[in-house]
């Protein structure tokens, strides 16, 4: 293993690298005196994930499986209920342990599952995802939709711990590869341009070293959030993309006619969008808007808006968490690498960002 994947420390937790999480919980297995586990996990992760982590696992505590049905669409509060549910009935109490194997998905829905059974019982991330593994996992953000909007029920609560192991990768399927890749590119301009630059030749980019690009990730993303863990401040620069992103993807998830957009994908459009914000506010110049632009539409498919779609995707602007005193709030890019929170942008211009990525 790299001498570079030391663990991280995060706000009250430690983020580990492959080998070095399972030694790990073994080890707060044997010291922790929880009463039994529960590990959530979705259909995927319970078929592909659980195999490859299960016999690592050294405990005489009961282990009890809960899976619940995969997508975004089944992050809410009747999953949450159906859990809570089980966990009582297959004797959940404030010393069980969660572990939450999985995406995103997995991690937000569990985490948030445990922060509020019993009024908190202990929680433990093992993201399957690229993009949970760089954002999702990290950062205590726990949640989940209601009804079409993303993410607005929820708490920040730290996991005990977070076990990064890139192994679960070999089964993610290619566009969830390249939805997790939107995160790690959001890293890249918002804090270090060099790391963004990697990314800049697909072709050429050294999967060999990917345990090395998340590392990066995830320092980049503790980085932030370890300086404002309840984002009053400069953790904003994170919702770089999301703002436009997150209402985008509401839009297309609400909308039958429309196919359902990887996170990643939409926040890839988000952060298009926004560059272009950036660009007409005087914050970046032509030649950096155009690298964004051509990197990510060299990675990423083109999403087909029509007319008609922009004004209620503004619509659903006005439900984003990120606003205060009503006013819509977004983190633009100060030149690559730099982040400009708080900055508020005239309808006009963001309906000129959609057609200049139409064009
Ligand atoms: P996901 O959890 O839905 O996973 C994507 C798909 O991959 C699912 O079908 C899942 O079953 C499958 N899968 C998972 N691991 C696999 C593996 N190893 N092999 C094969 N298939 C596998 O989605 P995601 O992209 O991981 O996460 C998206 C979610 O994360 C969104 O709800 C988003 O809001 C949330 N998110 C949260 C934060 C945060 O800070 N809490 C940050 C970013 C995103």
């Amino acid at each position: 293993m790299s001498k570079k994947l030391v663990s991280i420390i995060a706000n009250n937790y430690l983020v580990h690298f492959n080998e070095n999480g399972i030694k790990a919980l073994n080890t707060h297995l044997k010291e922790a005196k929880y009463s039994n586990i529960f590990i959530i996990v979705d259909t995927y992760t319970n078929e592909l994930c659980l195999p490859k982590f299960l016999p690592n696992l050294e405990t005489d505590l009961t282990i009890e499986i809960i899976e619940f049905e995969p997508g975004e669409h089944n992050k809410n509060i009747e999953t949450c209920i159906q859990i809570w549910n089980v966990l009582t009935e297959l004797g959940g109490d404030r010393k069980s342990l969660i572990i939450n194997l999985g995406g995103g998905v997995v991690t937000d829905l569990g985490g948030f599952v445990a922060s509020t059974f019993k009024r908190g019982v202990d929680f433990i991330n093992i993201p399957t995802t690229l993009l949970s593994m760089v954002d999702a996992s990290v950062g205590g953000k726990t949640g989940v939709d209601l009804g079409n909007l993303k993410n607005q029920i929820g708490v920040i609560n730290v996991p005990k711990m977070v076990l990064i192991d890139s192994q679960y990768l070999d089964t993610l399927p290619k566009n969830e590869m390249r939805s997790g890749l939107a995160e790690m590119l959001k890293h890249g301009l918002i804090f270090d341009k060099g790391y963004w630059e990697k990314f800049l030749d697909m072709k050429i980019l050294d999967f060999i070293d990917f345990d090395e690009l998340i590392y990066r990730s995830v320092e980049i993303k503790n980085e932030i959030v370890i300086q404002d863990p309840t984002e009053k401040n400069i953790r904003k620069a994170l919702n770089f993309g999301h703002t436009l992103g997150h209402a985008i993807e509401s839009y297309f998830l609400e909308n039958e006619n429309k196919k359902t957009l990887l996170h990643g994908e939409a926040i890839a459009v988000g952060m298009i969008l926004e560059s272009y914000i950036s660009l007409h506010k005087n914050l970046i110049n032509e030649l950096e808007y155009f690298q964004i632009k051509n990197t990510l539409k060299s990675i990423y498919d083109d999403i087909i808006f029509e007319d008609e779609d922009i004004e209620p995707i503004l619509e659903l602007l006005i439900h984003d968490k990120k606003n205060e005193y009503g006013n819509i709030q977004f983190a633009l890019i100060e030149g690559i690498g730099k982040i400009k929170i708080n900055q508020s942008v005239e309808n006009e211009l963001i309906l000129n960002a959609f057609l200049d990525y139409k064009s």
